[in-house]
């Protein structure tokens, strides 16, 4: 089975080419323009999607020496996402079945990042179900019981910012340019992480908060650099450490504690801040002190691939979940629904 599979959810141009669950190519054009803007701009996004489709997708076919008469279904993600920019996606997927004459399949970009597990690598076997899944990214933030493949069930979720948003608003404050996730990582890596301390938000069960933790930040920086106009430049490492452990505390209490609720000691992370070293080496420590096997994605299938959605295809197709050409893009679209 070859699939072709296609992600344009944010700001990422993504096309791949999988062999069943193989994968062959993964393209991905990242969008820079919306670094001048400090955030993503919808309408700019759409745009540079409409610009990259086309050359993405004759680069990920050149690249797994495939040529489009090989395939033998489209795969592309309708949702969750920025409307516009999952409308190319999804009309471009459109067309291109209805051209080739071959089947339709839609993908959950949540169940995606979950299931990027799933691709075959040679340094790792996917997780047995059930699984307790951490999906951090950029715009979710949740804990998942995933019984089998298309059968997941939302234990908790953030009630407000997600993990991502955390870290870029953070980052933002600290005037790092966005998205400045990694850039936090980067320099939390020589800081001391107890050397400021955050107030950790109270959230009932296994659901979470980040937004007053934003809020804290601020008037932290906004007390200090009233007091040292360059408290953020001296302070940069420590700054972003503390911020970085206060974080991965939160998410580490939240996983402990649905290990102990369901008796599932599988954990695996998706999503992009699974990028981060600190939530890496946190889950290496709890593997050692607290007996959990724990699934860390490639660094490549963390942020927006079509790989993931690729292998969500490959398993849809097995099963024969197809759609048909009446499909239409789905802003917000429930991981269970
Ligand atoms: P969603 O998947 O919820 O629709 P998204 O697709 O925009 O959101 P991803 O691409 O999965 O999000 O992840 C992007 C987020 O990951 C950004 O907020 C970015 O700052 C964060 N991120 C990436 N690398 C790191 C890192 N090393 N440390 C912390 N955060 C990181
Ligand atoms: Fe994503």
């Amino acid at each position: 089975i070859y699939i072709l599979a296609i992600e344009s959810s944010c700001d990422d141009t993504s096309v791949a080419v999988l062999q069943n669950d193989t994968m062959l190519s993964n393209v991905v054009a990242s969008q820079k323009i919306h670094e001048e803007y400090g955030g993503v701009v919808p309408e700019l996004a759409s745009r540079a999607h409409q610009q990259n489709i086309v050359p993405v997708t004759t680069q990920a076919l050149a690249r797994a020496n495939i040529d489009k008469k090989q395939l033998s279904a489209i795969a592309f993600t309708r949702g969750p996402g920025l409307m516009g920019s999952l409308l190319v996606g999804t009309s471009f997927a459109k067309s291109l079945a209805l051209a080739l004459d071959i089947p339709l399949i839609e993908v959950n970009h949540m169940q995606a990042h979950i299931l990027a597990h799933f691709i075959k690598t040679e340094n790792m076997a996917p997780p047995a179900f059930p699984f307790i899944a951490l999906t951090i990214s950029g715009g979710h933030t949740q804990i998942v019981k995933v019984n089998d493949y298309f059968e997941m069930e939302i234990l908790g979720q953030t009630l407000d910012d997600a993990v991502g948003e955390a870290f870029d608003k953070s980052a933002k404050i600290l005037g790092l340019p966005y998205p400045g996730g990694p850039l936090i990582d980067k320099y939390a890596a020589k800081g001391n992480p107890n050397a400021f301390e955050f107030p950790k938000p109270k959230v009932k069960d296994l659901n979470f908060s980040f937004s007053g933790l934003k809020t804290s930040i601020l008037y932290f920086i906004q007390k200090q650099t009233a007091q040292n106009p360059n408290f953020i430049q001296e302070n940069l490492e420590d700054i972003c450490a503390s911020i970085q452990y206060t974080i991965i505390n939160i998410l580490m209490s939240k996983l402990k504690k649905a290990v102990k609720s369901t008796g599932i000691n599988r954990i695996a992370i998706g999503g992009g801040v699974s990028a981060n070293s600190g939530i890496r080496s946190a889950l290496k420590d709890a593997e050692n002190e607290l007996g959990w096997t724990t699934y860390i994605p490639n660094f490549e299938f963390c942020t927006d691939n079509a790989g993931m959605i690729g292998i969500v295809g490959y398993y849809k197709f097995k099963s024969n979940q197809f759609t048909g050409q009446e499909i239409s893009a789905k802003a917000r679209y429930n991981l269970t629904s």
